[in-house]
């Protein structure tokens, strides 16, 4: 039988069902096998891997999984899309589907489930643009044991998330990612590839999650704080965003002095500040954070 992404199969399976695409659930299905084979290919799976898929659609990308994997756990939100799923899964019995908001999942305990302790994992997925960045950060916060992530999304927001200091697309998205895994886009999709065609372009990225961060930081949350209050206003310096998140706790002129006790320049942008120099600042803010809480106890 012919793929399920080939055109003529997948119009099939849809007029079957009378399926009918729901934007607001980010449902944009591949056409295209070939580019499916690529994704899996780019995850570097084997029949010892499991694959978690957020959003199977009617099935494409998990076939192609299921072909190279010895497991495949399918996240699906869409009610309308499990009676199709048990269709097209039919023939793959080490395929399991879960009509589950994967945001609402206890990742945790889905894999101590489904996969071998041990066993390797790989995210493989063209995900739901909609929801793109929560359900990245929910993967990597939740530090799970995933090797691999390899997923479609907007070509804006994989640019956003492997930038480097310096260029447009760095803020606190990049530093939120790279904190976790390495960054890198494996290709770009054309919008032919798809039904319907989405209105922005695709690409597909792959985070390696890393053994440890690149960065020591005492106070994680005040790190992740600290870049976020950095980037409110791209344009404005450091020190102006940093005197206006802090300015309960701080002078402008002492939030001037943390910013150069940590060995960088208050006038700089935030765009333009590496994520060691970040470490740096919220060492020093933590430290001074600690100071101005002693001092209103007294
Ligand atoms: N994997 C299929 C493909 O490549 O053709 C479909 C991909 S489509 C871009 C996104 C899929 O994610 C849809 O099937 C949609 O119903 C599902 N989805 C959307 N939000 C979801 C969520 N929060 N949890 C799980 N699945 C979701």
């Amino acid at each position: 039988m012919k793929d399920i992404a080939s055109p003529a199969r997948t119009k099939a399976i849809l007029e079957k069902y009378g399926f009918r695409f729901k934007k607001s659930l980010g449902q944009n299905f591949l056409i295209d096998p070939n580019i499916l084979r690529n994704i899996v290919e780019a995850a570097g799976v084997t029949k010892d891997s499991g694959v978690i898929e957020i959003g199977p659609g009617i099935g494409a990308l998990t076939e192609q999984s299921a072909r190279q994997a010895g497991r495949v756990l399918a996240f699906e939100i869409d009610q309308r899309l499990l009676p199709i799923l048990e269709e097209t899964m039919a023939p793959y019995e080490h395929v399991e589907v879960v009509h589950e908001d994967v945001l609402q999942a206890d990742l945790h305990e889905r894999i101590r489930r489904h996969f071998e302790p041990g066993q390797d994992l790989a995210v493989i997925a063209n995900l739901p643009y909609y929801v793109t960045t929560p359900i990245l950060m929910k993967l990597l916060e939740e530090e799970l044991p995933i090797r691999t992530m390899v997923m479609m999304m907007q070509t804006e927001v994989a640019e956003r998330i492997s930038a480097a200091p310096g260029s447009k697309a760095y803020g606190s998205l990049s530093i939120a990612a790279q904190y976790y895994a390495e960054a890198e886009t494996v290709f770009t999709v054309p919008k032919t590839a798809f039904v319907p065609q989405p209105n922005v372009g695709s690409s597909i990225l792959r985070l390696t999650r890393r053994a440890h961060p690149p960065v020591s930081t005492k106070q994680e949350a005040l790190f992740f704080e600290l870049v976020r209050a950095s980037f409110v206003q791209r344009r404005k310096t450091l020190h102006n965003n940093l005197a206006a998140y802090w300015k309960d706790t701080f002078t402008k002129e002492a939030i001037g002095g943390n910013i150069r006790e940590a060995g960088v320049e208050p006038s700089r942008r935030a765009e333009s500040v590496t994520m060691v120099e970040f470490a740096a600042l919220a060492d020093v803010f933590a430290a001074a954070l600690e100071h101005a809480d002693s001092s209103h106890d007294v």
